[in-house]
């Protein structure tokens, strides 16, 4: 095929884009897209989920001052932070099945740049209207009417940029009592320093900057393309039936005389429509998102030049390659070795966490030994460690838990300023959802120990609900 990739210079400057507005099939997809991930952007935090007493009541908290991560009935801790890393996992390799089935569709549909930018881009046309008339105005002279309209615009875009930056420090605070404090200007510092940060970076992502992040800033288009294979489904433009593209008139005199045309009538509609500005015409390119904007612009034209549609379409490579070889269409396979093995491995993660959510003690215990001195020995001849014992109840009523130690015969544990004791076992209450630490003094009596060091396991056991943890250090004596 002749390519005109070849007139295309190898470097060029980026030019303003002008998206024009399109209406069809993933455009709706798109808005539908839009308005659920706005709305759980941001009224999410405003859901309640009821823990009881003594907790709070936000479904999606991140508890910073408390550490803690509350999200609907899950409660993370400090010490499962590795849950964050299977999400991340998770998410990763989402994306990758994602990307073997349908291409970058995160990139055109979900990504919150691809969604901030369309929400700046209703403003824009709001105020500056579609495509002609913003090169028009920023190309002619810019008179009072010209400046009125940046500038109501550039205000619009202020104030959601400055909304996204309030709606996320809710995630960290009481919502309602967090709005109450910005309200009266009563909030905490940090809250006014992120909420700046946030309206900066989204102003400047979503309003200023928009396709160039996708172009030069984001690792995903890169890491997308080392990741996509013949069979995943990308935005394609079908040259076997769109060329030799020529104008409408020209296209029907030559099917009137009998001969050949392809059904690209050179409109440009797709380029005019495309939020990054290219031309799909020349390829699978980085540039593009995938947001199937140009497969309504050309369904629309189609449509109205009384031709088939899907002249631009979501395609794989296979079978461009069978069109191109003149051999019947493949038919598209999402469930294949490669979407298989990805689901396979986000199920078994995904399982593992779950179990591991579902199974996780709702008590825990760490030992911190004294290291200066390691042991004393007492007037009795026994030897004695000190131990500093975090206790962890993470259920939302208060516990006791007995506490005993073993490894060495006659080894005793005794807490030091607590008065309780079960069966002549030292008892800890622990307060709902916190830790406290104890120090504990452990020893052995006299002539039992012959080595240096030995290992021993302390027990905290609940005394009510049978659950109980176990902690492993060592023993140390003079040998
Ligand atoms: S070429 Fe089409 S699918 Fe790609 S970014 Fe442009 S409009 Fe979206
Ligand atoms: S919108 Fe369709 S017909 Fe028009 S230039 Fe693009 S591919 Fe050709």
């Amino acid at each position: 095929m002749s390519s005109d990739l070849d007139d295309l210079p190898l470097y060029a400057s980026a030019k303003k884009v002008y998206p024009q507005a399109v209406s069809g099939f993933y455009r709706r997809i798109k808005w539908a897209a839009l308005f659920i991930c706005l709305g759980i952007y941001y009224f999410l935090p405003f859901l309640r989920w009821d823990r009881g007493p003594n907790l709070p009541n936000q479904a999606v908290l991140v508890d910073l001052v408390n550490r803690r991560f509350y999200f609907f009935p899950i409660e993370v801790w400090p010490q499962e932070v590795y849950y964050f890393t299977g999400l991340l996992v998770i998410a990763a390799l989402v994306l990758f099945l994602m990307n073997a089935i349908a291409g970058r569709i995160w990139c055109g549909y979900l990504c919150p740049q691809t969604v901030w930018s369309d929400l700046f881009l209703v403003v824009e046309r709001f105020f500056e209207g579609d495509r002609r008339e913003r090169i028009k105005r920023d190309e002619g002279v810019w008179n009072i009417e010209v400046w009125a309209r940046k500038i109501a615009k550039h205000a619009v875009w202020l104030f959601i940029a400055w909304w996204t930056g309030g709606a996320w420090v809710l995630y960290f605070a009481d919502a309602p009592t967090l709005v109450r404090e910005l309200a009266t200007g009563t909030a905490p510092f940090a809250a006014y320093v992120w909420i700046a940060i946030l309206t900066f970076t989204t102003y400047t992502l979503a309003g200023i900057m928009r396709e160039q992040v996708c172009n030069y800033m984001c690792p995903w288009p890169r890491i997308q393309a080392a990741l996509t294979d013949e069979e995943a489904l990308n935005v394609t433009y079908r040259y076997d039936r769109g060329e030799p593209r020529t104008s409408l008139k020209e296209a029907t005199k030559l099917r009137a005389a009998g001969q050949s045309a392809g059904d690209c009538v050179d409109c440009n509609q797709c380029v005019a429509v495309c939020p990054t500005g290219i031309d799909i015409r020349h390829g699978s390119q980085l540039e593009c998102i995938q947001c199937g904007l140009c497969i309504d612009a050309c369904d629309n034209v189609m449509t109205k030049i009384g031709r088939p549609t899907s002249l631009i379409a979501y395609d794989t490579d296979n079978n461009v390659k069978a069109r191109a070889a003149g051999e019947p269409e493949k038919v598209w396979r999402p469930i294949r070795p490669r979407t298989l093995i990805y689901f396979a491995v986000v199920a078994v993660v995904g399982g593992a966490m779950l179990y591991q959510l579902a199974t996780r003690a709702t008590a825990g215990i760490s030992l911190i030994h004294d290291r200066n001195p390691l042991f004393v020995t007492l007037a009795d001849g026994s030897v004695r460690n000190a131990f500093t014992v975090r206790l962890i109840n993470k259920r939302p009523d208060a516990r006791h838990f007995a506490l005993t130690v073993e490894g060495v015969p006659g080894i005793v544990i005794e807490v030091t300023n607590i008065t309780s004791t079960a069966d002549w076992r030292p008892v800890v209450a622990v307060e709902p959802d916190t830790t406290r630490e104890v120090r504990a003094l452990v020893t052995v009596p006299k002539g039992v120990l012959d080595q240096k060091s030995v290992p021993i396991r302390i027990h905290a056991a609940d005394l009510f609900a049978g659950e109980r943890v176990v902690a492993k250090d060592h023993f140390f004596g003079p040998g």
